[in-house]
């Protein structure tokens, strides 16, 4: 099994690093014990039945990727040069002209449009974020509906964001100052301008375009799809789905754009992206990734994935008041999704207080909360709204997926649930 061979994997990694090292510098101590950091310091960790959520940590990394981590960080390179062959290597596998290692899709997206604004002029990019009086263009047009919060990536270089809903809003919103049309593929369907139409639109003016991607594999087609389909720049996460180092992302598309942007990027310390650091490991961690998740088993990863589904729902449905649906969704974190409902006369419990009892349960598990994406809330900041305290509870249902869980975790998961909801069904 696959997934054995991850854990058993995963289990031996901290050996690796007590291994006596020859190299220059390096401590050898054969009896060096195995130290536990999380447990040491006290932090929570948990079974993530929640998702591939940032504020979680996103995703455990491929054992490939790991092992690549450990490796590499043994040895130095120059950093354009890692970048330069992984980039060409990460090109020919997204099929596009060029590509770079970013700290992450946010990072992409600033990186991109910061290329998109200089060039390859050395004064422009000393001189952003400030585009007044410059000769940079300053706007980047977006459907209102596309216009979510990680565009703020954009407004790091100084420019604005302007909104439009039609193709005529479009044409009337194009100025000089305009420097990109960008497009949110997770909100391709609540917008009024189809991905065709945005690069019609990029074409006919001759103005860059440019896709977020970040959670939108699988299927892995998508990773090809956008950059074939004409987008000029394609912004994706690595720490998600593709369990690259939640701390970097891809930026692919024209090679002009990538050039720019890597002008803008470290190890060049005069731009507004030097804090876009990624380092050597990182970098040749996220190709692995990307290398691995292209190769990979889809069809049986996502049959696994079911299957855990199945298991948690199979655990839960003969509870009386419950109701069950599996879904998925269609653009973004595309994963079976278990949404589990109660009748609030029957089980006595809040979304809240269910998601609570995951949580300081042991072992602690994260499950999907609220009706609201789960994102907009931060572990610890739940409360500090008011307009929204009524949504905070959660409803009467929590939501579970699997694509985060390790072996053997969907049983636990399921035998908490239970638990749970049983507990809360005996309250009179
Ligand atoms: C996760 C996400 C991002 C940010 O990606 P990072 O890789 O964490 O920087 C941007 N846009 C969308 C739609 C996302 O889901």
């Amino acid at each position: 099994m696959k997934r054995r061979k991850l854990l058993k994997g995963l289990s031996t990694l901290p050996l690796i690093g007590a291994l006596p090292i020859s190299q220059a510098g390096a401590i050898s101590s054969p009896a060096r014990k195995k130290r536990d950091i999380i447990q040491e310091l006290g932090i929570r960790s948990f079974i993530n039945a929640a998702g591939t959520l940032t504020y979680m940590s996103g995703c455990i990394m491929q054992d490939e990727v790991v092992e690549t981590i450990e490796s590499t960080s043994r040895h130095f390179c120059m950093i354009d040069e890692v970048q330069d062959k992984v980039g060409e290597k990460i090109a020919r596998l997204v099929r596009s002209e060029a590509a770079m290692v970013t700290c992450g899709a946010f990072s992409a997206m600033t990186l991109g449009l910061a290329g998109v604004l200089t060039g390859l002029d050395v004064n422009k990019v000393e001189q952003l974020p400030h585009l007044a009086g410059t000769g940079m263009k300053s706007e980047v047009i977006c459907q209102k509906s596309h216009n979510e919060r990680y565009n703020h990536a954009f407004l790091n270089t100084g420019c604005t964001v302007v909104e439009v809903e039609t193709i005529e809003d479009v044409e009337k919103a194009i100025n000089e100052k305009t420097a990109m049309l960008h497009f949110l593929n997770i909100q391709a369907n609540a917008g009024k301008i189809t991905h065709e139409e945005w690069l019609a639109l990029g074409k006919k003016h001759n103005i860059p375009t440019s896709i977020d991607i970040a959670a939108d594999v699988p299927p892995v087609s998508n990773l090809w799809k956008f950059n074939e389909m004409g987008f000029d720049l394609v912004f994706i996460s690595g720490g998600k789905a593709m369990r690259g180092p939640q701390s970097a992302g891809i930026l692919m598309g024209r090679k002009n754009l990538i050039e720019a942007a890597r002008l803008n990027s470290p190890p060049r310390g005069f731009t507004v992206a030097r804090g876009h650091k990624v380092n050597k490991e990182e970098i040749l961690g996220m190709y692995v990734a990307l290398e691995k998740f292209v190769s990979g088993d889809h069809d049986r990863e996502w049959k696994g994935w079911e299957a855990s589904i199945a298991r948690i729902e199979n655990a839960v449905k003969d509870i009386k008041g419950i109701t069950t649906k599996v879904t998925v969704p269609e653009l973004g974190n595309i994963t079976p999704t278990l949404t589990i409902n109660w009748d609030d006369n029957i089980v006595k419990l809040t979304g809240r207080e269910m998601r609570d009892r995951l949580r300081f349960g042991n072992p602690s598990i994260e499950a999907g909360f609220s009706g609201l994406p789960l994102y907009h809330y931060q572990a610890g900041s739940d409360s500090v709204d008011p307009a929204v305290a009524e949504t905070l509870k959660g409803g009467n249902l929590i939501r579970v997926t699997a694509w985060m869980l390790q072996p053997g975790e969907d049983k636990i998961v399921a035998k908490r649930i239970r638990e749970e909801l049983q507990t809360a069904s005996k309250v009179s």
